[in-house]
């Protein structure tokens, strides 16, 4: 079991807001502050490039991916973290298109983050070997896997409306037909219990800024399994996942395991904030955070469904399938949103029409819940979103 309300007490929440963002960015750990300061003074400062070897920075990327490998359900060894999460989608996909060379066809769906599409598109345009990015809505996937696809490239939990797929379900129906599978744990790690190994996926990616707590610019993770690892191409071949890169030879030669998808320097700074925020999780009981997130979600909608006929409900009602965040659809989204932002409530919307609310049960408790839903049935029930003020569109929403 996990203790939320002392978890609680491990971050910095600001007074008088209520944060139902950490579906976008994570709350700071109060520890962060620290392990960061003392990245900076004992080991950069001190030891300038002999932190490389004594304070264990080289080491980083695999130390902190077995970390977080026990949140994904990961065998050790096989998570590697790095770049940003879109770098890591390519590296993913070309990974799989790769393996299935005399395939041409990537199958996503229109619920998937605009970036993991994009970076298909970039990837196809790259290769030139006449590769199509075929994207079909969220319930016809099952049904479009064929003999055709090489890839099978899915976001597990829609950003959009948290609906969540049956990974492992898919995945043995992707397997079936002979197609790879990539993951993108985006809205999964950190939200809900997640069992790569048990499901078989071939890859999954994720990013370590939105629910895992690791701060702005964290780096992403990628997952190969062990079966692949060793014959994996990595179309990025920088030096960090080289077999020897103090080798300096001029010829690539990859590590022979998961290692080979570092590409360059990895990000100190980041890491010693996201090691902090790992100290959280290193404790946190995934079946007891899905319950508790499973409460707080359901509590959420039933006090906004009971005060706010004009809110549409965007997000599966069944907890059990729908990740941790719950969306709303209503036509003044933006307008509505700004205005609960300026009254402490801080979620976020995505166009056309969705009010996002993320539950992170490591930080937000009933109260929190409670306190909100009181403020939109404000907001709403009194059409105080309906101010010049509110409508101006900032660049990010
Ligand atoms: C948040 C998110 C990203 C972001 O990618 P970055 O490279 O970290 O900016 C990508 N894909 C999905 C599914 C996301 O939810």
């Amino acid at each position: 079991m996990t203790d939320f309300a002392a978890t609680k007490a491990l971050f910095h929440l600001p007074e008088g807001m209520i944060y139902l963002d950490g579906n976008s960015l994570g709350a700071l750990p109060l520890a962060a502050d620290k392990a960061v300061g003392r990245t900076l003074r004992d080991e950069w400062g001190e030891m300038l490039i002999t932190g490389w070897n004594r304070a264990g920075w080289m080491g980083m990327p695999m130390a902190l991916g077995d970390r977080i490998g026990r949140l994904i359900g990961a065998e050790p060894g096989h998570v590697v973290m790095g770049d940003t999460l879109s770098i890591k989608v390519f590296q993913a996909l070309a990974a799989g298109l790769d393996m299935r060379p005399d395939r041409r066809v990537i199958l996503s769906d229109s619920g998937n983050f605009p970036t993991d599409l994009y970076m298909a598109e970039g990837l196809i345009k790259a290769l030139d070997k006449g590769h199509e990015l075929r994207i079909v809505a969220p319930e016809d996937v099952a049904g479009a896997i064929t003999d055709e696809v090489a890839v099978l490239m899915l976001t597990e939990v829609d950003y959009r409306t948290g609906r969540l797929h049956d990974m492992a379900d898919l995945t043995r129906r992707a397997h079936d037909a002979g197609v790879i599978t990539v993951w993108d744990l985006a809205h999964s790690a950190g939200a809900l219990p997640v069992d790569v190994a048990g499901a078989g996926a071939d890859f999954a990616v994720g990013c370590t800024y939105k629910y895992l707590n690791g701060g702005p610019g964290a780096p992403a993770f990628i997952y190969v399994a062990p079966r692949h690892s060793a014959q994996t191409s990595t179309i990025l071949s920088g030096w960090q996942g080289h077999d020897a890169p103090f080798d300096f030879d001029l010829g690539y030669r990859p590590n022979p395991g998961a290692e080979r998808l570092r590409v360059g320097t990895p990000p100190i700074l980041q890491m010693a904030a996201l090691g902090a925020a790992l100290d959280i999780w290193d404790h946190v009981d995934m079946g007891a955070l899905r319950a508790q997130s499973m409460k707080l979600t359901d509590m959420f909608i039933e006090g906004v469904e009971a005060t706010c006929p004009t809110l549409r409900l965007a997000s599966p009602r069944d907890a059990g399938m729908r990740g941790s965040q719950v969306s709303f659809a209503f036509e003044d989204g933006y307008a509505a949103m700004q205005a609960l932002i300026a009254r402490g409530v801080i979620g976020d919307f995505r166009a056309p029409d969705i009010m996002r609310f993320g539950f992170t049960p490591l930080y937000v408790d009933e109260g929190d819940v409670q306190g909100a839903v009181d403020i939109i049935a404000d907001v709403m029930g009194n059409a105080l979103w309906d101010q010049p003020e509110y409508k101006i569109r900032s660049a990010v929403t």
